[in-house]
């Protein structure tokens, strides 16, 4: 079904249907649009079945639908109004009838730049919060003192000014604060999801420093937050301390590579710092060690994929002596070691290189050198040799050749 065939059933049958949300604001600031959100007042259930019979409802305590629009399986939702009546992004009483208007569901929505809607078919722009005044003034900005109750509002608004560029005004910080006591309640897996989505960006730090700004790192991310203060020595840390330096590695990383895990492996790998004794500092001996216990702490409360988890560890174990290695049976062993890990060999050099700032010959040409180690068969070992043996003839091998390739460069 065409949208505009959507829009006039539903005004023939006394409705309304509008495109809400992130669509419509993404078209008013120019960018290209992504999944397009419907809104539809006036209409009772039953219509709505009789005039989509294929819909299929999908809101379990209010009433969403999916419907085919244009080629694609787009939300319609009800018009709705919530009420606080509990703890956590769940703790809502919601009220959908057909009386409500547009203006009081998008009374409901976090931001400003997020209650704007158009109307079908005549893409009339229905803005009662003035969203398009901050969408045009690059402000994040609440719609109502409501922002404080759904503690992911907090984080959707440090992460959409990171994906946007859009500032947060100093009365969402304010709002954003008093997100604090109700993170608690929050789902550990909402709260990794939307770290995700601010690794996507080109400057993921926006996000975490937005945090920090409203109190709300110490609570949502504490290993990130154990780093303000780590002092770190000034000659190979111009930029501060070790939370500055894990910002500053974040960003680097994002602009090189694309891969989020990658992206989270530099963001965490000098959790380790954040443990450091006040004697030790500047110097942090041994932080790659105490680093993967905090990570696995971290696992435990909010558990990461798999690929995530084994990425980051091996980061945070190597990224010390990964740029300094000399004897070449350690070399071979770390580069067969990154190719174990779900990250791929460049994402890995672009992580050490944004640590380092320089890198060693066996990282910026580990691409080329990993398959001729990999090339190494047992299947060639000399006849006879069995088991144990012919691991250590691979072995052997593998650095033979490695040398082979660095006598020629
Ligand atoms: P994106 O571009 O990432 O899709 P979005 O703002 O469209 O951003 P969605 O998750 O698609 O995000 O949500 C659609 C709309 O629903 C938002 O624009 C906003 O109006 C509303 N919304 C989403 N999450 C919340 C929330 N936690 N509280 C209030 N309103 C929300
Ligand atoms: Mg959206």
């Amino acid at each position: 079904m065409k949208e505009d065939e959507f829009a006039r059933l539903c005004r023939e049958a006394g409705g309304k249907a509008y495109i809400v949300g992130g669509w419509v604001r993404d078209f008013l600031r120019g960018a290209v649009p992504k999944d397009k959100d419907y809104v539809v007042c006036g209409l009772s259930e039953e219509t709505f079945h009789e005039l989509f019979p294929s819909a299929e409802r999908v809101g379990k305590s209010f009433p969403v639908y999916l419907v085919r629009i244009d080629g694609t399986k787009c939300e319609v939702a009800f018009a709705r109004r919530e009420r606080k009546a509990g703890n956590g992004y769940r703790g809502f009483d919601v009220i959908s009838s057909p009386e409500l208007t547009i203006e009081e569901d998008l009374y409901r929505r976090d931001t400003t730049m997020n209650a704007v809607a158009m109307e079908l078919p005549s893409k009339e722009i229905i803005d009662p919060y003035k969203g398009r005044e901050d969408i045009f003034a690059h402000i994040i900005r609440p719609v109502s003192e409501h922002f404080r109750e759904d503690p992911v509002r907090a984080l959707r608004a440090a992460r959409q000014s990171a994906e946007l560029s859009f500032d947060i005004a100093t009365e969402t910080f304010e709002a954003m604060r008093a997100c604090g006591y109700e993170l608690q309640f929050e789902p550990a897996e909402r709260i990794f999801n939307e770290m995700v989505r601010a690794l996507r960006t080109s400057r993921p730090s926006v996000f975490f420093r937005a945090l920090r700004r409203a109190d709300l790192l110490e609570k949502v991310f504490p290993e990130l937050h154990a780093l303000i203060g780590k002092t770190q020595p000034v000659e190979f840390h111009p930029e501060g301390d070790a939370f500055e330096h894990t910002m500053n590695i974040v960003d680097k990383v994002s602009a090189a590579v694309s891969s989020e895990i990658a992206r989270f492996s530099g963001l965490v790998h000098d959790i380790g710092k954040g443990v450091t004794p006040e004697e030790m500092l500047p110097h942090h001996y041994g932080h790659e060690i105490k680093g993967g216990d905090i990570l696995e702490k971290w696992n435990q409360r909010m558990t990461m994929p798999k690929t995530w988890y084994q990425s980051a560890a091996f980061v945070i174990r190597e990224h010390m002596r990964a740029g300094r290695l000399e004897k070449p049976g350690k070399i071979v062993e770390l580069l067969l070691g990154v190719d174990r890990i779900p990250i791929e060999p460049k994402e890995f050099k672009e992580i050490i290189r944004a640590d380092h700032k320089t890198l060693p010959y066996y990282l910026e040409y580990i691409e080329e050198i990993i398959p001729i180690l990999k090339s190494v068969s047992g299947k060639d070992a000399p006849v006879g040799f069995r088991g144990k043996k012919i691991g250590e003839w691979i072995f052997s091998e593998q650095i033979h050749r490695y040398m082979e390739w660095k006598s020629k460069i």
